[in-house]
């Protein structure tokens, strides 16, 4: 069985002992039609079995992991309430268990004290980071490394401030003699670091970020919406180490649960590090916020309702599986990057294939050898859809040129971009899975 539905059994537990806690009130139940419901399910049930295998360990392709099954029991549990987190009137509860869960993130990268709360994901939390700096540098510019995810190009333009990308050197991390140069004109308000970045999990050098941030003065933006968890990865290399160790010192930091938190997706998170920056969110609201007197969730996000189902489920994840190093969530990120490592050296020690520099985190990326970049980009393709017909289900990406150069020497560099393999190995069983995948690769090729 792939799909685990043992656990289902705890939801109808849970539920008794939380409509106990409405026992007093009068007698009350909405009808409904299980017959009906019955055959809808059905069909939903087989219009859903239309998709890639994602809870499957033979889905090695794009970023998706699947909600741990504590998150998606308590999701469901806290949808009987159906709370809204917009306001403590909306959900007292799945507020207060936001605010827990939050400060668990902020005090993952050592921040005792924050702002922050979840949002409907990275793009959202991300906006509301550019937001709260554009406030505080208006007229300066954003930028991000050529790498960065697109919505920091996109947000940008939404809020109406100047972006500018910076080239990357041959790991896919932001170019510091670029930045600095930029930094020179005086332009530049807020620096976007990304601590993994969406293609290649590479990491900008933070360090070296932070101490132009103390030359030059500038907001320090760390998008870590898929990376930020891998702080409690053992086994990370020396520089990115450095790197985490560095978020500590940032003004404002994105990580997602939804992606490598073991979160269903809806579930992003902004926190910033001087909670004085709340004064920028401040409104004031003819509709809400009766019965609350202290600062909460909706007097500091930019969107109004939001699930409390989310709070619940991060809440309820993270007591199973604490944020701890060393920890059952700390070791099972240790395991997809070792299941990362293990591929890319099975790739590179293999004359089929080409490959870049060492995965930092772990997404894994190559290509299938050939005498120029059409012939790779082609070949790439029809190994991809090979692989999906052995049931191995991979992702593609494209890369600038400048990326594969350094590495593939004597290939013909015959066009601007070329289609890769790209493998995120997010779930921690991909580690005693690369036996399997790798003989798939193999006698694919
Ligand atoms: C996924 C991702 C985003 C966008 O987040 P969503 O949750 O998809 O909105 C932004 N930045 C990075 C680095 C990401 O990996």
């Amino acid at each position: 069985m792939g799909l685990e539905i043992e656990s289902l059994t705890l939801l109808v537990e849970s539920l008794r002992r939380l409509d106990g806690g409405f026992a007093e009130l009068a007698d009350f139940s909405p009808e409904i039609d299980l017959e009906r419901m019955r055959e809808v399910l059905e069909e939903v049930a087989f219009r859903m079995r239309d998709n890639f295998p994602y809870h499957h360990p033979l889905y090695a392709g794009q970023m998706l992991k699947p909600p741990h099954p504590i998150a998606r029991l308590a999701y469901c549990l806290a949808l009987w309430i159906n709370p809204n987190n917009h306001a403590l009137d909306g959900g007292r509860a799945s507020s207060a268990m936001e605010k827990e869960a939050v400060a668990e993130l902020a005090k993952l990268f050592g921040w005792q004290r924050h702002l922050g709360h979840l949002t409907s994901g990275g793009t959202m939390a991300n906006l509301e980071a550019l937001w709260v700096s554009g406030r505080l540098a208006p007229g300066k510019k954003v930028v991000a490394s050529e790498q960065a995810h697109y919505t920091h190009r996109r947000i940008s333009e939404v809020l109406r401030l100047d972006f500018e990308a910076i080239p990357v050197d041959a790991r896919a991390k932001m170019d510091l003699r670029f930045l600095e140069k930029l930094l020179q004109s005086g332009e530049v308000g807020t620096v976007v670091a990304t601590v993994g970045t969406t293609a290649s999990g590479s990491i900008d050098p933070l360090p070296q970020i932070f101490q132009l941030k103390q030359k030059y003065g500038f907001r320090l933006h760390v998008d870590a919406a898929y990376g930020g968890y891998f702080t409690l990865a053992e086994n990370l290399t020396s520089e990115a180490r450095a790197a985490f160790d560095t978020l500590d010192k940032v003004d404002s930091i994105v990580v997602d649960p939804h992606k490598h938190g073991l979160q269903p997706y809806g579930c992003g998170s902004v926190l910033f590090r001087d909670p004085s920056v709340g004064a920028i969110y401040k409104h004031e609201s003819p509709y809400t916020y009766f019965t609350s007197k202290e600062l909460h969730l909706g007097e500091i996000s930019l969107e109004c309702s939001r699930p409390g189902a989310s709070a619940v489920a991060l809440w309820a994840t993270q007591k199973l599986l604490p944020l701890k190093p060393s920890g059952e969530f700390a070791r099972a990120l240790s395991s997809c990057r070792k299941a990362a490592l293990d591929l890319h050296n099975r790739l590179e020690n293999d004359n089929r294939f080409l490959t870049l520099f060492p995965p930092e985190l772990d997404i894994v990326i190559w290509a299938v050898r050939a005498q120029d970049l059409s012939e790779i980009s082609r070949l790439s393709r029809r190994f991809f859809n090979a692989a999906a017909q052995e049931n191995l289900h991979l992702a593609l990406v494209e890369l600038p040129l400048q990326l594969v150069e350094p590495y593939w020497k004597e290939v013909s560099l015959n066009r601007k971009y070329v289609t890769c393999l790209r493998s995120c190995l997010m779930k921690p069983e991909h580690q005693t899975w690369i036996d399997e995948i790798w003989s798939i690769l193999d006698r694919i090729n």
